[in-house]
């Protein structure tokens, strides 16, 4: 942004990330004026950056179903609601099983996905080796596919989101640092930064994993905290540019093809294991180079879901953060469904009591973990 930082706004959005840049996208679509997006760094610079890029439908819980065919339907045409172009490719997410009880868990929401009209198929070997030639399959117990899922570049749907914000008279502050909330009794009336005060009828967090510190100031007690993960490219390897998301269901191991290479994840990440798994799982990588890790963070809630909605005692405030490990897929929703919150009141298109932040005051959760 050139110039001064206006003294007001109408929303003010802190947090340039995929959720704060879809959110300011929503917020100025929706004909709202005097939208002010505020970022400590750049665009991207916290998990975003950092993320695999994956979509998909396959959850346990009904409410991440349904947030991911609302999000998809969004990834899909991507081009005509922001303007910009982006790569999302619906190649499907492969879960495979090699345990019995592996098997039978990721045969449990089948019931949910056909309740939701959701085409998700159990493969045997054969298929599993017909979808992805060259797959170790002698090991499985069986495999989960739905075609519908896939993967896209996070930095370049932030560009789209923040592009066509920008279009619409957003104002975005790259190097602006919310330093506190702004509160007056139980109303937030703005927020403080190192540039001056902004006052604003609603203040949305939109912080990922440093959401817990800034809510503080407004005595909101957020339960998210950070979880580092890491992600591991490969050298290039073009002839594989086609796979699906590839997971392992009981190890947590899965990857992707991305710019002509392969992107890893798992738990505990080393270049070590990275090789060592990709070799046992695909043979052809007995030989795989792995050219970089990047260390990123998880921002956890203590049940894996995040925290969606107003925030109840604290008018004018309201959070989306904490999407434990899958908040880019969902960023379209999320931004649709915080923005109906703000400007009607309640969410309607999907109702999302269930992630307001009360859960956690009342114990009351009673979701499914969900991480990958
Ligand atoms: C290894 C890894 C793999 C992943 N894979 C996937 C995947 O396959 N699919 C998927 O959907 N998700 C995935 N994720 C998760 C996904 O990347 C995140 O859920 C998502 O990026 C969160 O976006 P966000 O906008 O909420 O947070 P962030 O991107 O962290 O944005 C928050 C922003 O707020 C800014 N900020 C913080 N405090 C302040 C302040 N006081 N003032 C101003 N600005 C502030 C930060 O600088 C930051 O830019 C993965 C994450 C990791 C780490």
């Amino acid at each position: 942004m050139t110039g001064a930082l206006p003294r007001t706004a109408s929303t003010v959005v802190v947090g340039g990330g995929i959720v704060g840049a879809a959110a300011a996208f929503f917020l100025a679509d929706r004909g709202e004026r005097d939208v002010l997006l505020l970022e400590r760094e750049g665009l991207g610079a916290g998990t975003t950056k950092g993320g695999m890029g994956g979509i998909r439908h396959q959850f346990v819980d009904e409410i991440d179903v349904r947030m991911s065919l609302l999000a998809v339907e969004f990834w899909r045409d991507f081009a005509s609601f922001t303007g910009s172009a982006w790569d999302f490719e619906e190649r499907g997410y492969l879960f495979l099983a090699s345990t019995p009880a592996g098997l039978a868990k990721l045969k449990q929401p089948l019931g949910l996905y056909e309740r939701l009209g959701l085409d998700v198929r159990m493969l045997d070997r054969a298929d599993v080796e017909e979808l992805v030639p060259g797959l170790r399959v002698d090991d499985l117990a069986g495999a989960r596919f739905c075609a519908r899922d896939g993967y896209g570049d996070p930095l370049s749907a932030l560009a789209g989101f923040a592009a066509g914000a920008v279009l619409e008279g957003v104002r975005v502050a790259e190097g602006t640092t919310v330093r506190s909330l702004a509160r007056e009794g139980d109303r937030v009336t703005g927020v403080r930064t190192d540039d001056g005060d902004v006052s604003a009828e609603r203040v949305l967090l939109a912080t990922g994993c440093w959401t817990a510190e800034i809510a503080a100031t407004a005595d909101v007690d957020v339960p998210i905290s950070a979880f580092p993960r890491r992600i591991a490219e490969s050298a290039p390897l073009p002839a594989l540019a086609g796979i699906p998301m590839v997971v392992e269901h009981e190890s947590g191991f899965h990857f992707r093809p991305k710019d002509g290479a392969l992107h890893f994840a798992m738990p505990d990440l080393t270049a070590e294991a990275v090789r060592e798994r990709a070799a046992r799982r695909y043979p052809k990588l007995a030989d795989l180079r792995v050219e970089r890790v990047r260390d990123c963070r998880y921002e956890l809630t203590p049940d894996d879901h995040p925290v969606l909605g107003r925030v109840p005692g604290a008018r004018g405030l309201y959070l989306a953060a904490g999407f434990s490990g899958h908040g880019f897929m969902h960023a379209p929703a999320t931004a649709q469904l915080i923005v109906e919150e703000m400007l009607d009141g309640r969410a309607t298109t999907l109702d999302i009591a269930d992630l307001s932040i009360d859960r956690f005051r009342t114990g009351t959760s009673r979701f499914t973990g969900t991480v990958l």
